[in-house]
């Protein structure tokens, strides 16, 4: 079978499954991060992957929001986890004959949110390469307990953090070119480049025991939403009209309506579920925070799946689907 038939999921699964279970992992691979636990101390660890051309494109992105960018999802990741993350290793590509002022500008960018986040740089690993690639591990810890994909019950409210799918209005409007208001164009962009990483959110969501399942949204809505409920064993109706948007989102969506807050990737927002009896401790939370948060919709029973409602109970044909690297036919700059 080829992998564009498997999918990257399927790939993950195969490898999960054929993979034993090793001391002291408590979560292992399936989740935003690793969980594991060494002398009754825990820590998360995550990686991501960005390769020149699928990832990011140096037409429009700088070596420093390469850096800025490559810790952000990583952040992402350990703050899908409820954790806060410590220790980072950069491995890197990149052709012989770019300028060192590049590499410089690249850990620039890294070292602006590591300085943000509490994040140093101990080690990596550098090749000359045909293109720029960069893999980032990241550790970090779990003060208040790991959040998993896995905890959500049917009746459980869906919260989501910020606004969705400015990312990937940014990116359109880089690939087409497309003419929209200054301001908008500026803040679409800066959504794709810069990454919000919502640590703060997610070590309080953990702290005060209100998520039971969490995870960020990188490959889309409905994708990461469909994770989650796989996961918990759950389905899912979201309220279409519920959905978080921009201004500069509305101004720009009047084709496309929400299908780029539901499909589209790179928002890096968190989704999380919370018991209904505990709305009214989240509303007490809500300013520390530090972003806006939305209830989008909530859990079913499994055997409904994941449906998009309307305000007048219609479903929308949302195809559900984010982005697999294996499956998509056209390649989406997406992590
Ligand atoms: P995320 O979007 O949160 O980074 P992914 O969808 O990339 O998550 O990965 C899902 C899970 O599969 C994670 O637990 C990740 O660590 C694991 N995973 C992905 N690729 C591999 C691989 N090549 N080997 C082992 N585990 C993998
Ligand atoms: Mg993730």
């Amino acid at each position: 079978m080829r992998l564009s038939e498997l999918g990257e999921f399927g790939l993950i699964e195969r490898i999960r499954k054929t993979t034993p279970k090793g001391p002291g992992v408590r979560i292992g691979i399936g989740d935003d991060a690793a969980w594991l636990e060494c002398k009754n101390r825990s820590f998360l660890i995550t990686s991501d992957l960005l390769i020149e051309g699928i990832h990011f494109d140096l037409r429009w992105t700088s070596f420093y929001e390469l850096g800025y960018k490559t810790l952000a999802v990583n952040v992402s990741d350990i703050a899908a986890m409820g954790g806060r993350p410590t220790y980072l290793t950069i491995s890197m590509g990149i052709p012989v004959n770019s300028s060192t002022k590049k590499v410089e500008d690249f850990f620039r960018g890294i070292r602006a949110l590591g300085s943000q986040t509490g994040v140093t740089l101990v080690g990596g690993d550098t090749s000359a390469a045909r293109l720029v690639f960069v893999s980032a591990s990241l550790i970090g810890q779990a003060p208040f307990g790991a959040i998993t994909r896995a905890g959500a019950k049917e009746g459980d409210d869906i919260y989501v953090t910020g606004t969705l799918g400015d990312a990937a209005l940014g990116l359109e409007i880089l690939k087409k070119n497309q003419k929209v208001k200054k301001w908008d164009r500026a803040f679409l962009i800066s959504r794709h480049l810069f990454p919000s990483a919502r640590l703060k959110a997610g070590l309080i969501l953990a702290k005060e025991r209100l998520a039971r399942a969490m995870i960020d949204v990188s490959d889309g809505l409905l994708q990461d939403l469909g994770q989650l409920c796989k996961a918990s064993k759950v389905g899912a109706v979201v309220w279409s009209e519920a959905l978080p948007l921009s201004r500069a989102y509305h101004s720009s969506m009047s084709k496309n309506g929400p299908v780029h807050a539901l499909c589209g990737g790179e928002d890096y927002e968190l989704l999380f579920c919370l018991r209904s009896r505990d709305r009214a401790r989240l509303e007490k939370v809500k300013k520390r925070l530090g972003v806006r948060i939305t209830c989008i919709g909530k859990c079913v029973p499994s055997r409904h799946g994941i449906r998009v409602i309307t305000s007048k109970g219609k479903s929308l044909p949302v195809p559900l689907m984010g982005y697999d690297h294996f499956k998509s036919k056209f390649p989406v700059l997406t992590s």
